[in-house]
């Protein structure tokens, strides 16, 4: 009898088959023990049970082909031309498999080896024959795996043959069986899903093909149950927090702010405002998600957040993920707040910004600053070092920073940290939420993450799935949707026209240049090159340029000339991707469109159109690839950002959407929580509902000790109480 907790501490090299050398190249491949072995399943299978010998094969059709490879033979006919002819065999008939310039086929291709070939037979000068078949090596021996019955294939990993991975699993499971189940029986009667002993046999040698899926089920709601369970036990704790601050909501400072704007604030922000007071108010800290597309004004929502905890007394923090994003929210909190009257325009010569005028006298001064790893220049006095502004926010000099992640760094402790608010959360991974929280002194602060990435329900529930959400799901009035357009790259100059009528009228426009991944060099090379080029077709204008390589006072006054509409064209790479806002910009150039991923191209596209003008965002590509097809056409039929999210799920699937994200979510092996979804919502409730009455899983060591052992030692703290 073996759990699965145990059996994540047996190496793979203890199995049969899987030398130490193998095991070291399962383990980079992902496939760290035996725990981590069984759920290398299958992922397609070959109904052998009624085997179809090869002489009774139909002309024409698709199928799978068993049998023993009898001959292997190579010819160059001409030039680079390389054919390769296999003959394969079964106790019936023999059949010819020939490819064409597939050289790598010959290392599936053994002598005496059993191949599946799976494609249109056909019939050749009488005899049979497959064009291109596909190949899965069944490997030789151990008959009773692969004839007679539903034959599993795993794909190979580590250069392991299917074959031989298929057996090795065999005598994983053999070792290990039974496997322990953890998971409360109710719940499994209550899903009507098979036991997990069965399950994992059935995955992996199926008796009939109608065994498949139910197996998969189960395993599939084993791992959403374990996240889940994480996700639970992490909110449970963020609850439990004792030092969360119950912030004193009876000031006038926020109405009186709210009050000052030029605009009355949307239903959608009234009511997302309203669900993070009553948050500030109660003694546990908050965690909130708000989602919100550019320009639905989460800003304004974020300030009055701060203002909130400012009054009683506490510290603010704002967290952005890029310089040029924390340069502007400093600008923008600064302006925000001089719109309201509530201090004098940061913008103005005197970019001192010590909001004395904010409490009107009866408090201390407000003071902003801003830390960046670059720069602590920009700040609430002007002449201060950035140790003089890190000991400031340590004693409490400082009330409300805006800042990267230099905010995290080392050495750096604030005085009185009550509410932090970070941006753009995607950029961060949870450790750093976590790391901010813990540069408040004794205190849990409250948090408020925001992101303009709109967020699919299925992913909610999983990467974010700690956090309580709101959503702004209003624009406020008067904006039109971006009109959006697709333009081969012979059609340019229709996009430069546009952007010279549109600089005629006095607005202003952006240009991104082709995304080059992985080299910001090459990136930042390539939009100089740009620049040039654009300066002489549209030599009239003042074309500017920004990208990463730049030092960050260049970019800084790039911005700035940008905003005060000195440059007509900006130039630039994905730099200026999240929360620019530059209200008189219409039109939005992307070259070679068809590269950037969906969510990108949706941000970048938010940053037209902000103001009083529609805006354009036209996409310039050639497209190569499907992908690449299909993202554009999403791009050009939908303006709203929860589709897009959803089909940028589909297109590009959930594990580069997770990217770096939480251990337990990247280590989703078999479950999809698009085609899961109803699984993934049993898991939470399943989950939630448990830990309600079991919250430290007492009553459940199994399973306490299978969430530890296999969502890895990230979790390991959730257990710590
Ligand atoms: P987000 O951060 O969600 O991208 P912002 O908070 O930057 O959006 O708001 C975008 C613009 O809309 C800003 O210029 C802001 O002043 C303005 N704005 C915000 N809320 C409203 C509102 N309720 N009515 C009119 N304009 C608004
Ligand atoms: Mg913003």
């Amino acid at each position: 009898m073996a759990s699965l907790s145990r059996l994540t501490e047996v190496r793979t090299d203890e199995v049969k088959l899987i030398g130490p050398k193998s095991a070291e190249k399962l383990t980079d491949a992902g496939i760290r023990h035996v725990a981590d072995l069984l759920h290398h399943v299958p992922h397609r299978y070959i109904d052998r049970t009624n085997k179809t010998p090869i002489a009774r094969i139909p002309i024409g059709s698709e199928v799978t082909v068993i049998g023993e490879v009898m001959s292997v033979t190579t010819r160059r006919p001409r030039g680079n031309l390389v054919i390769i002819e296999a003959v394969v065999a079964d106790d019936t008939a023999r059949i010819k498999a020939v490819w064409f310039n597939q050289r790598f086929r010959l290392n599936q291709l053994t002598e005496g080896s059993q191949i599946a070939l799976s494609g249109v037979v056909e019939s050749f000068r009488g005899a049979l024959q497959m064009k291109s078949p596909d190949v899965d090596v069944l490997g030789s021996g151990l008959e009773g795996l692969v004839t007679g019955r539903v034959v599993p294939i795993h794909s190979t990993v580590a250069k392991i043959s299917t074959g031989t991975i298929r057996r090795a699993i065999h005598n994983a499971l053999t070792r290990s069986r039974p496997i322990d189940d953890t998971v409360p029986v109710e719940f499994l009667a209550s899903h009507g899903l098979m036991g997990r002993d069965e399950a994992f046999a059935a995955i992996h040698f199926p008796d009939s093909m109608d065994e498949i899926g139910p197996a998969r089920r189960r395993l599939v709601y084993d791992e959403l149950f374990r996240l889940e369970l994480a996700l639970a036990l992490q909110k449970r704790k963020q609850m439990l927090a004792a030092a969360g601050i119950a912030h004193e909501l009876s000031g006038d400072l926020v109405s009186r702010f709210l009050g000052g704007l030029p605009y009355k604030l949307t239903t959608a922000q009234r009511r997302v405002l309203e669900e993070i007071e009553s948050d500030l108010g109660a003694a546990h800290p908050m965690h909130r998600l708000l989602q919100g597309e550019v320009g639905s004004g989460k800003t304004v929502v974020a300030v009055a957040t701060l203002l909130h905890g400012l009054e009683g007394g506490w510290q603010g923090a704002i967290m952005a993920p890029t310089e040029v994003l924390a340069e502007q929210h400093y600008l923008g909190v600064g302006s925000l707040l001089a719109e309201a009257g509530l201090s004098p325009d940061p913008l103005s010569a005197d970019s001192t910004l010590g909001m004395e005028s904010l409490f009107a006298g009866e408090g201390p001064a407000v003071h902003l600053a801003l830390l960046t790893s670059s720069s602590a220049s920009v700040n609430y006095r002007q002449e201060i070092t950035r140790s003089e502004l890190v000991s400031d926010i340590g004693n409490g000099q400082v009330d409300l920073v805006v800042g990267t992640h230099a905010l995290i760094q080392e050495g750096l402790q604030f005085g009185r940290l009550g509410v932090a608010v970070v941006d753009e959360q995607h950029r961060f991974g949870v450790a750093q939420r976590v790391q901010l929280k813990e540069k408040a002194e004794s205190v849990d602060p409250d948090l408020l993450i925001m992101t303009a990435t709109p967020i699919p329900r299925t992913l909610s529930m999983t990467l974010y799935g700690d956090l309580d959400v709101s959503v702004i799901d209003q624009m406020p009035p008067g904006r039109s949707p971006v009109h959006t357009q697709l333009l081969a790259r012979s059609q340019e100059n229709a996009a430069w026209k546009l952007v010279v009528d549109q600089v005629g009228e006095g607005r202003q426009a952006f240009v991104v240049c082709p995304l080059v991944e992985d080299s910001p060099n090459v990136e930042a090379a390539s939009a100089v090159a740009e620049h040039a080029r654009l300066s002489e077709i549209m030599s009239d204008l003042r074309v500017g340029l920004i990208h990463g390589q730049l030092p960050s006072s260049e970019k800084e006054s790039v911005m700035g000339a940008f905003r005060a509409g000195e440059i007509d064209v900006l130039v630039s790479t994905t730099v200026i991707e999240v929360g620019i806002d530059i209200p008189n910009a219409t039109v939005m150039v992307i070259e070679d469109a068809d590269r950037f991923g969906l969510s990108q191209l949706h941000q970048l596209r938010g940053r037209v159109g902000r103001g009083m003008h529609p805006g354009t965002c036209l996409l310039l590509a050639d497209p190569t690839t499907t992908e690449g097809e299909d993202r554009l056409a999403a791009m050009v039929g939908t303006t709203d950002g929860f589709i897009l999210a959803e089909e940028d799920l589909r297109i590009r699937g959930q594990g580069t959407v997770f990217g770096t994200r939480q251990s337990g979510v990247k280590d989703l092996r078999l479950a999809d929580i698009l085609r899961d979804y109803d699984l993934l919502v049993a898991a939470r409730r399943d989950a939630f509902a448990l830990v309600g009455v079991d919250p430290a899983l007492e009553g459940h060591p199994g399973l306490a000790e299978e969430v530890r052992a296999m969502l890895g030692e990230e979790v390991e703290w959730l257990f710590v109480s």
